[in-house]
């Protein structure tokens, strides 16, 4: 079956907006993966079709209501056991381990919140996932749902042209990526280091692992600290296991 992102929101005409265009466009364009919009508002049921109401409790802005939303989700989805997601600050900060879960599924159901936020009793009720794409406030899902839309569409098979691109990219061994060069030679007196351009692959391969060790450490000591690493044990058997924060 095709991998498909069903979303709901406030603003369908954002999509798919960037998620037309390059690699997941092409992918979209040929059928590797499918996405469908739900307006909310399409299952608000008063004459005003308003799909939200004033914080219980007093406060700024509004909030989603539980009753129009969940109509909305029971709409497209009433029973099945797809991955059903919140776009929210408040939520499990999206990782490419949780990205490539979601990428080997069927897709997820994505919920756009605006306003304030949604009416907690629809999370519960729902059993939505809340899923952040990072430490900020944006003014509504829409754009963390792209995001993680297309952070999984170009995981999926047949998408990106060489299956090195994504297993040696940043995060997928737990670490990041080592620099890249291309053509010119010399950039403003900036030449490519010589390594890269010896043809010793070895030598290329040794390069990239001590940058991205480096580089890792540097900026991103979390992720040096949970890093997996090789352990030998007597009978040659390796395992992945995470290193200590207190051995460097
Ligand atoms: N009052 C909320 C709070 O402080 O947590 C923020 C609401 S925000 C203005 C409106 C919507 O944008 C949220 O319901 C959520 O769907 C989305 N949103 C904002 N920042 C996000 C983030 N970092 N990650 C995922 N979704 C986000």
């Amino acid at each position: 079956m095709t991998w498909r992102a069903t979303v709901l929101t406030l603003f369908p005409e954002m999509f798919p907006g960037p998620l037309g265009v390059s690699l997941a466009g092409r992918a979209l364009a040929s059928g590797v993966w499918g996405l469908e919009t739900r307006d909310i508002r399409a299952s608000a049921t008063d004459r005003h079709r308003s799909v939200d109401d004033t914080p219980a409790g007093g406060g700024p802005g509004m909030v989603l209501r539980a009753d129009v939303l969940a109509a909305a989700i029971d709409a497209v989805d009433a029973s099945s056991d797809r991955p059903r997601l919140v776009m929210s600050p408040r939520g499990r900060p999206l990782s490419q381990a949780r990205v490539a879960e979601l990428a080997a599924g069927p897709g997820p159901l994505i919920v756009c919140g605006r306003f304030e936020g949604i009416d907690q009793r629809v999370i519960d009720a729902r059993q939505l996932e809340e899923v952040s794409i990072g430490d900020y406030v944006l003014s509504g899902g829409e754009i963390a749902a792209m995001a993680l839309i297309d952070a999984c569409v170009r995981l999926l098979p047949g998408v990106m042209g060489k299956l090195a691109s994504s297993t040696e990219e940043s995060f997928s061994a737990g670490l990041l990526e080592y620099p890249q060069y291309t053509r010119p030679q010399m950039f403003e007196g900036r030449p490519i280091p010589d390594i890269l351009t010896s043809g010793d692959h070895a030598r290329v391969a040794a390069w990239r692992q001590a940058e991205t060790e480096a580089l890792t450490r540097a900026r991103r000591p979390d992720l040096w600290a949970l890093r997996p690493v090789q352990i030998t044990g007597p009978k040659s058997e390796s395992r992945k296991t995470p290193k200590n924060k207190t051995d460097g």
